[in-house]
């Protein structure tokens, strides 16, 4: 490495594609829910890098879990299986529905999976006519061309050539959308319980349970992207445990591997066996590094104490929002569930979320932006009531400097 080398934010615009915007800052390290930057300046972290930081920054375990396996054992491919592979698939198959997993490196590889599964198990069961899938209007699942344009935003889709068919629309929240898109032609119905890229919007309960039973009528499978909502995120291990409707098709990320690259996608017995030896593949998916790190994870959160303590962080994180809101009146709610909370800007502010996640930055504090109407949380879901605290009170000061500027 060389000493001279100047690493900055120009250096970005020099070498990187200018796909993203990143902040002027470059956090160098971080601990729990705090993260400094080059200058040592600390931030507190509400953002736990888009709901993936699921335990904080270098949580003990996760050192621990990931320090030992590099010392093992990084890669084999999928010509030969793993022990952290094993294990990790066996517990996510003891703590939810599935009876099977496969492993991939991201939420849209998972989400890739679980759409080729669908068409493919469509195909072999009911012929060539059994293609369409359904999904929802500002619903997000990834960015490969797949995934894009199963996801309800064109804007992210268009602009690309031609694109896969066979996908339509409905409205989130709206089953009368639904019923008149479905048919015996559908193969599966997409849809994420909580809608998150979208701007935090929980599905409603009638409309969860009647997703599935259109799904059963119509002989279509039932797909849930837990990729935001799913590892304990909501106060369950995953938000459909919150609903008591079952998907046929799970798909997790994010908070899986706390920061370590992983996603996975769990299904049951019958489903999962159209998935035949060659019809699909990941030279990295199930690597024992991710795995043994997720391991640790799914050991650490899946447990009554940090699930319980997931929606006393929520409670409190409403109080505090309510008191900001009470001091300066931004918001007209605060949606979502457990540690993945949006706060919706008022008519006054509507448009303006981006103002206030840059204030906070000022502020000394990490947020996310839901769109351009809401203000994200996604912190840790083990922060302690200290950061969230002092978080909140530098919040309380970003959103002073938005409504005083
Ligand atoms: C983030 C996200 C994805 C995509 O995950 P990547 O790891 O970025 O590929 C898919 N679905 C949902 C619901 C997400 O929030």
């Amino acid at each position: 490495m060389s000493t001279t080398m100047v690493v900055n934010r120009a250096l970005f615009d020099e070498v990187m594609v200018p796909n993203y915007a990143p902040a002027s800052v470059i956090p160098v390290r971080g601990q729990g829910s705090r993260v400094w930057d080059q200058n040592e300046r600390e931030y507190i972290d509400f953002a736990g890098g888009i709901a993936v930081s699921s335990l904080g920054h270098c949580h003990p375990a996760l050192v621990s879990a990931l320090k030992q396996q590099a010392d093992k054992l990084w890669h084999l491919s999928n010509v030969l299986t793993n022990e952290p592979a094993l294990r990790l698939a066996k517990k996510l198959v003891d703590a939810t529905f599935a009876d099977k997993v496969y492993f991939a490196n991201s939420g849209a590889e998972a989400n890739e999976a679980a759409f080729k599964l669908a068409r493919r198990w469509a195909l072999d069961k009911f012929g060539e006519h059994k293609q369409q899938i359904i999904s929802f209007g500002k619903s997000f699942h990834g960015r490969t061309f797949f995934t894009v344009t199963v996801g309800g935003q064109a804007s992210y889709s268009d602009g690309f050539g031609p694109k896969p068919g066979g996908v339509v629309h409905a409205e989130f929240n709206n089953l009368d959308s639904v019923k008149a898109l479905i048919s015996d032609n559908t193969c599966a119905i997409v849809v994420e319980p909580i809608q998150g890229e979208g701007g935090i919007i929980p599905a409603e309960p009638a409309f969860l349970q009647g997703l599935r039973e259109l799904c059963d009528q119509h002989n279509a499978l039932l797909v849930f992207d837990e990729v935001q909502t799913g590892v304990g995120r909501t106060g369950k291990l995953y938000a459909y445990m919150n609903y008591g409707v079952t998907p046929d098709i799970l798909t997790t990320a994010k908070s899986l591997g706390g920061g370590f690259p992983i996603g996975a996608m769990l299904t049951s017995n019958p489903i999962a066996s159209h998935l035949k030896v060659g019809t699909h593949g990941s030279t990295y998916g199930g690597n024992p590094l991710a795995c043994a790190v997720a391991e640790a994870v799914i050991d650490t959160i899946n447990t009554p104490e940090v699930l319980a303590g997931v929606l006393q962080n929520e409670q409190l994180f409403r109080e505090c929002l309510a008191e900001v809101n009470n001091q300066y009146q931004v918001f007209t709610e605060v949606r979502g569930q457990g540690m993945l909370l949006g706060a919706v800007l008022n008519e006054k502010y509507r448009g303006r979320a981006r103002d206030f996640f840059l204030a906070a930055a000022d502020q000394g504090l990490m947020a996310l932006v839901a769109g351009p109407d809401v203000i994200r949380f996604a912190p840790s879901l083990v922060i302690t009531e200290r950061d969230i605290r002092e978080g909140m009170q530098r919040f309380a000061a970003a959103v002073k400097q938005v409504v005083e500027a």
